[in-house]
């Protein structure tokens, strides 16, 4: 046995700020990283090849950073509950540390690898929680249950004292030969390309990959009057650059959630008036959204199978598969869906507004099953994320945990409002950039136009298919 600690990472690509990590450097400096490759996420119909080259910059990142501290980042590539322990045992470790995780499928895993490790009879501790400020069951009702209302939790949420970020770990032990050398009969790899993954991706990125690309766009965001600073204002409209961008980031753990909290707390004191104060409340207020909906997919696993409202699994979705077709590919004849859906396709994101306005079109307008669009939006997302996206589809098909039951948007408003010029529709769907900025908000483009436009007619009707809808959802008795 050596003194050495295994720390897994998972979705906490960084050094700083990382609590599980730094805990692993408390005891010793002989600490090892490694990421396992699981082909059970990265092989599932639900991966995106822009969250794959997101990854993987990432760790190619997190390589370099180990380096400089003096260590070493493994790569391994299998099922993880076989891998870590096999390597574990390979290195002689004494131990092997992770962050926790509120996924179903982690949690599994993690079960897995733990069961693994014992018989191996090799330590492991896990009880960190890093991808949070506050731990599930750390908020809680008045009757010390979940909240399952956003209101009431983000009240008790701001009260509470923030954790403050954690540095870097200092000086880390590489390997010896023999150990790499053993690392590497256990499996260790160099670290693969997105194409040898089975993924391409040129789409580009919100923010570049990894630890420093993420430190950087934070404090330009934190420290912008333009941005977090005029955020409640800028944040809805889709042609601004209003918003952090930092959700893939958030996602894969390129930046510690206490760094971000302590840049938004420094915004928060900077500010000289209410209003200033208020942006970057507004802020602060996604973030909890974000911990919101990562807490109650921890309580209510059931979430991530289908709607949480039991009265909406047996809805009767209408399911056209060519209304689908045209939905994903940005042709369904309003302007702002089809642009907001071109952004997804080839950039790998998409503005919120834009998020709830295409999903709001899928389920009540098309009046498909939202967890077709889930899965679309999974498989192209950068920064999809199991508990963001199901949280934002069940709020869209009103099936979720919003007290307001029936929200229905209707295209052109929003367009109208978030959208007045325009740009955002000319930027994403060109053939109609020539034409006049009120067809475009309004989706009415007169029919010769829009044919020498080779821009398809509107696929449905949102008057009658609302009152469609509206007649589905009386007869359900939701
Ligand atoms: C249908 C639908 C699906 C969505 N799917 C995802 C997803 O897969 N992954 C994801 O990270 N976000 C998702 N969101 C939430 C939101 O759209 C994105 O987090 C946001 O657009 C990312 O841009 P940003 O980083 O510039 O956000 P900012 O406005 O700068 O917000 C800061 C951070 O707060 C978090 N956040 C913001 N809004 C939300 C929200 N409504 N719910 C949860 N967290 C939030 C994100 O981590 C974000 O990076 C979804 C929203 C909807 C309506």
């Amino acid at each position: 046995m050596t003194d050495l600690v295994l720390f897994w990472h998972r979705r906490d690509l960084r050094l700083s700020d990382n609590r599980g990590l730094a805990a692993a450097r408390d005891r010793t400096p002989q600490v090892v990283g490694v990421f396992c490759l699981d082909p059970g996420i990265l092989q599932g119909e639900d991966m995106a090849p822009a969250r794959v080259a997101y990854l993987i910059g990432c760790l190619g990142v997190l390589q370099q950073r180990y380096a400089q501290a003096g260590g070493q980042l493994l790569i391994l590539q299998g099922n993880p509950g076989q891998r870590i322990p096999a390597l574990a045992r390979a290195l002689g470790a004494n131990a092997v540390y992770w962050n926790r995780d509120v996924e179903p499928y982690s949690r599994r895993r993690d079960r897995a690898v733990a069961a693994a490790l014992k018989e191996a009879g090799i330590e492991f501790r896990t009880t960190f929680w890093d991808q949070l400020l506050h731990a599930p069951g750390d908020i809680k009702t008045g009757a010390g249950d979940p909240y399952t209302v956003y209101t009431p939790f983000w009240r008790n949420w701001i009260k509470q004292d923030k954790p403050a970020p954690l540095p870097a770990p200092p000086g880390l032990q590489p390997l010896t030969s023999k150990q790499l050398a053993a690392a590497n009969q256990a499996g260790c790899m160099e670290l693969p390309r997105t194409e040898d993954l089975g993924f391409s991706w040129s789409g580009g990125f919100p923010v570049e990959p990894g630890e420093l690309a993420a430190q950087e766009r934070l404090q330009e965001f934190c420290q912008s009057d333009q941005a977090i600073g005029a955020y409640a204002e800028q944040r809805n409209f889709p042609f601004v650059d209003g918003t952090s961008r930092l959700s893939a980031a958030l996602k894969f753990g390129a930046v510690g959630i206490r760094t971000v909290w302590a840049a938004a707390a420094a915004a928060y004191q900077r500010s000289r008036s209410d209003e200033a104060r208020g942006h970057v409340q507004t802020w602060q207020q996604e973030l909890a959204w974000r911990e919101f909906y990562q807490q109650v997919l921890y309580f209510f696993p059931e979430l991530a199978d289908g709607p949480y409202r039991p009265q909406w699994r047996d809805f009767p979705w209408v399911n056209n598969e060519d209304h689908f077709v045209a939905w994903c590919e940005g042709r369904t004849g309003y302007p702002i869906v089809d642009a907001a859906m071109r952004q997804l396709n080839q950039t790998g994101w998409m503005h919120n507004r834009c998020r709830m306005i295409v999903a709001s079109f899928l389920t009540k307008d098309l009046i498909i099953n939202w967890q077709w669009g889930e899965k679309y939006f999974m498989q192209h997302l950068v920064d999809g994320d199991l508990a963001a996206n199901n949280g934002g589809w069940q709020w869209s098909a009103s099936s979720g945990m919003d007290p307001k039951p029936l929200r229905i948007f209707n295209p052109a408003s929003q367009a109208q409002k978030f959208d007045p010029e325009a740009e955002y529709i000319r930027q994403w769907v060109p053939e109609l950039r020539s034409l006049d900025t009120s067809y475009l908000v309004t989706g009415k483009i007169p029919a010769p136009e829009r044919e020498r436009a080779g821009y398809p007619a509107p696929i449905v009707d949102h008057k009658i298919q609302q009152a469609l809808f509206k007649d589905k959802y009386k007869g359900q008795k939701i």
